[in-house]
């Protein structure tokens, strides 16, 4: 005798899984770390030029560094940089936190969201669309990679957002 409601419900976990590993997987994406040597500038760009590119406010052909970066893992980490200064702000901890800088502590807090943004918006730009982000159970410690936390917030940068790496003798 068949057994067709188990086949029925196997082909279902199977459709299930393969949505679930799609969405789970890794989006190759490259972030360009662009120095002017003029200015000592350093900013990161999510648009690939092949031929180089000047510097909008000099003229100046800038060094380029190219970072491969995994989207997905990129916007994850961005997400909960995100929440931890929502948190920060709601708890309105700041001035304790940030003794030294009590003044500038929301102000600072402020830009720094005012990054994650923008960074999201640019990992947006490299998809052309939505990302979603890796469940809540993805650990970022498992990336084999040299996460700098900033301390005392906590925040995570991965590499891609770490331009000393990249530029190792440009001091930012
Ligand atoms: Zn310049």
């Amino acid at each position: 005798m068949s057994n067709p409601p188990a086949k029925v419900i196997n082909l279902a976990d199977r459709r299930a899984k393969k949505e679930d590993d799609a969405r789970n997987a890794p989006i190759s994406g490259w972030i360009t770390w662009l120095f002017c040597p003029k200015c000592h500038s350093l900013e990161y760009s999510e648009i690939e030029m092949p031929n180089g590119r000047v510097h909008k406010k000099c003229g100046t052909l800038v060094e380029e560094e190219e970072v491969e970066i995994d989207v997905r893992t990129e916007y994850t980490i961005s997400l909960r940089n995100t929440k931890i200064l929502e948190e920060l702000f709601k708890q309105s901890k700041i001035p304790t936190l940030l003794k030294p800088l009590a003044k500038k502590g929301f102000g600072m807090l402020e830009n720094l969201q005012a990054a994650e943004v923008e960074y999201r918006k640019r990992l947006e730009n490299i998809v052309n669309g939505p990302v979603n982000p890796y469940p809540d159970e993805w650990d970022e410690k498992v990336l084999d990679m040299e996460l700098k936390t900033l301390d005392p917030l906590g925040l995570i940068l991965t590499e891609a957002r770490q331009p000393n790496l990249h530029f190792p003798d440009v001091e930012s």
